[in-house]
């Protein structure tokens, strides 16, 4: 499946320290690969691609990410943006007692089925809809919407198999306001294939009858041609939304990513099965994260993303503090704080330009299980001491050992290394307010 494929793709990433513009390369090939076989449309893939690899290619590796993660990251986003970013909701049409929604697409789509379960969702926000029969070809069509909506709990309106779409759809917003319905859906009838008399009577109903919404329902398992169906209808009829049907079934993904890109028309459902309770409202977020299939990385992308914004004021402080030299005790819990947050300092100090050396001390002196112990001494000192480094004399200092339950040579070195590093940091001032915060806004 896709999301085999593409966990493939970045189990090879995520085993790599750093991420070449060769590796990018690389690894897009594969993603490439994966979605056509996919079934997403190829000019949908090239430019998924195109924006993708412009994006991870020279950004910076967001903290508490690897450089793996990092195009992950990437990935996700252009999806989403691909599946349209937000959830698009069926509109009641304003100003109107009455909303029309025509329902179309080809035979065994999912119409019919379709337009009962969105009459649940309906009444689940206190509308009450109507149920029309316009599908006349088929008389088992009318049985199967009666039957749907007596389950659904629904009135449908049926005139039998004599009259045309367009009378029965005139006759039923009739019955409709006399009857306090606010809501009508028509389902109408479909064909195998396109067809010219199919994509006429549908026009038909849309020029005589007041249609405010034109949903297309495609059957999601047959990939590229649901995306190929949904342009020659928007092409024909214009619709304003797709709902996906199927999407239980073992479908590859393809439709979903490419309607909204190839047609410009949003999904607003998803048919997760035959039941009428199993249509849910379209995610382009949780689509994507479907597809590829980690959501333990995407959380993790996201708890880093949290992470930023509420620590991006106290950052901006603290840079403020280094900047004159004054970097405290108080400070410096902070900072672990922050550090621990972002999973693990030396992922963001590696990022600083002529970091390299000196990582193996900070590393040291920041070890997880280091970190306890320096918590710990620091919580024991005076809010004097923590603001002040130099009040810590040889009776304070055992003060604290004791109090952080360590020995006196573990508080020694501690305030040693701290004063080392509170030098370094004042020989790089641009260190904590710059650079690393340019890859984050994408
Ligand atoms: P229509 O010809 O477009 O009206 O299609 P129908 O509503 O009659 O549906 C055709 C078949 O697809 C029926 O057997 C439905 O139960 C089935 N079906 C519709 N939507 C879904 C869905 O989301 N998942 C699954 N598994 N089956 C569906
Ligand atoms: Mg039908």
């Amino acid at each position: 499946s896709l999301t085999d494929k593409l966990q493939n793709v970045f189990k090879n990433l995520r085993s790599k320290g750093k991420l070449t513009e060769e590796d990018v390369k690389t690894a897009l090939k594969e993603v490439k690969l994966a979605l056509l076989e996919a079934d997403v449309n190829f000019k949908v893939v090239k430019q998924f691609i195109k924006a993708v690899e412009a994006r991870a290619i020279g950004s910076d590796v967001m903290n508490g990410l690897n450089p793996g993660q990092m195009v992950i990251k990437i990935v996700n986003e252009e999806m989403i943006t691909l599946m349209g970013s937000e959830t698009t909701e069926i509109k009641m049409q304003p100003g109107k007692s009455i909303t029309t929604i025509m329902m179309c697409g080809l035979q065994g789509a999912g119409k019919t089925t379709t337009t009962a379960k969105l009459a649940g969702k309906l009444k689940q926000r206190g509308k009450k809809p109507l149920l029309v029969a316009c599908d006349v070809y088929r008389p088992a069509a009318i049985r199967q919407l009666q039957v749907n909506g007596e389950k659904q709990q629904v009135d449908v309106f049926s005139m039998g198999d004599n009259q045309s779409p367009v009378d029965i759809a005139k006759a039923a917003i009739e019955h409709a306001k006399k009857n306090s319905h606010n809501v009508v859906i028509l389902d109408t009838a479909g064909r195998l294939h396109i067809d010219e008399d199919m994509m006429t009577e549908l026009q038909n109903i849309k020029e005589q009858v007041d249609v405010h919404q034109t949903l297309l329902v495609v059957d999601a398992m047959t990939g590229q041609d649901a995306v190929t169906v949904a342009k020659e209808f928007d092409d024909k009829i214009v619709i304003d939304g797709v709902v996906l049907s199927k999407m239980d079934g073992d479908t590859r993904g393809g439709a979903a990513l490419s309607v909204k890109a190839v047609t410009g028309k949003p999904i607003l459902y998803v048919g997760m099965g035959e039941k009428l309770s199993d249509l849910e409202q379209f995610y382009p977020e949780r689509m994507a994260s479907r597809i590829l299939g980690m959501g333990d990385v995407l959380s993790l992308i996201e708890k880093a993303q949290e992470n930023i914004s509420i620590d991006e004021d106290k950052e901006k402080e603290m840079a403020a503090r280094l900047k004159k030299g004054k970097f405290d005790f108080n400070d410096y819990l902070e900072s672990m704080k922050q550090m621990r947050n972002m999973g693990g300092l030396t992922s963001i100090l590696s990022m600083l330009p002529g970091m390299g050396k000196q990582l193996g001390n900070i590393e040291s002196m920041i070890d997880e299980k280091q970190l306890a112990k320096t918590e710990a001494i620091i919580l024991s000192m005076t809010p004097d001491e923590r603001k002040n480094p130099k009040l810590l004399n040889l009776s304070r200092k055992s003060r604290i050992a004791r109090g952080a339950g360590v020995d006196m040579a573990v508080v020694n070195r501690f305030v040693k290394q701290f004063e080392q590093s509170q030098k370094m940091m004042k020989q790089m001032p641009g260190m904590m307010g710059g650079k690393r915060r340019g890859g984050f806004g994408g």
